[in-house]
C-alpha cells in the first residue's frame, strides 16, 4: 500500500504540464481534480490562465477531463464554463471513475495522467488505476488542508520532477 501512495511526479501547479512535456511522456489525456488543483474551493469560474492552458493542450490534441469528488453543482458549472467533460461524486481513491473517464475518451491507461492536490484521493486513485500520478501544491489551503499537506510531505518528497 505504501508505494501506491507515492506520486510519480510533483509540480507546483497544473501550468507546469506543458504540451511539450506531456507529449514527451506519451500523454494525450489529462484527468484533473477540481478543488484546490484547478480552482480554490471559493473559486467559481476558470481563470484566464486556465483557459489559456486548456487551449494550448487542445491545440496539441491533448484532452482534459475533470474527475472530482465534490457532490455539489460546482463541478458541472466549472466544467461547462471551461468547456471540458467531467465526472463528479467520483469517490477517489476508487479507480472506477478514472477508468470510466478514460474509456469515455477512447484512451488507454498508458496515455493518461491524473493531476491532483491530495495523496489519499488523487494519487492513490491514479496509482490504483495504473495511470501516472502528479501531485500539485494545493491552491488555497485552509488550516485543515495545511495540516494534511504537512502530513503528506514525506510521501510528496519521493515524487520526481516532471521534466
Ligand atoms: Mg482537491
Amino acid at each position: 500500500m505504501f508505494t501506491s501512495l507515492i506520486p510519480k511526479f510533483s509540480v507546483k501547479s497544473v501550468f507546469e504540464l506543458t504540451p511539450e512535456l506531456l507529449k514527451k511522456h506519451g500523454i494525450s489525456l489529462v484527468l484533473t481534480d477540481l478543488d484546490n488543483t484547478l480552482s480554490p474551493y471559493s473559486g467559481q469560474e476558470p481563470t484566464d490562465q486556465l483557459i489559456k492552458w486548456k487551449n494550448e493542450l487542445f491545440s496539441s490534441s491533448i484532452d482534459i477531463f475533470i474527475v472530482s469528488n465534490t457532490k455539489t453543482e460546482r463541478a458541472e458549472r466549472f466544467s461547462s464554463l471551461w468547456g471540458v467533460p467531467y465526472i463528479d461524486g467520483a469517490k477517489k481513491p476508487s479507480p472506477d471513475a478514472l477508468t470510466r473517464a478514460i474509456r469515455s475518451m477512447n484512451k488507454t491507461v498508458r496515455e493518461t495522467l491524473l493531476v491532483g492536490d491530495q495523496i489519499f484521493t488523487d494519487v492513490w486513485g491514479a496509482n490504483r488505476a495504473g495511470i501516472l500520478s502528479v501531485i500539485v501544491e494545493p491552491l488555497k489551503p485552509n488550516i485543515l488542508h495545511t495540516l494534511r499537506y504537512i502530513a503528506e510531505l514525506p510521501l510528496r518528497s519521493f515524487a520526481r520532477k516532471f521534466e
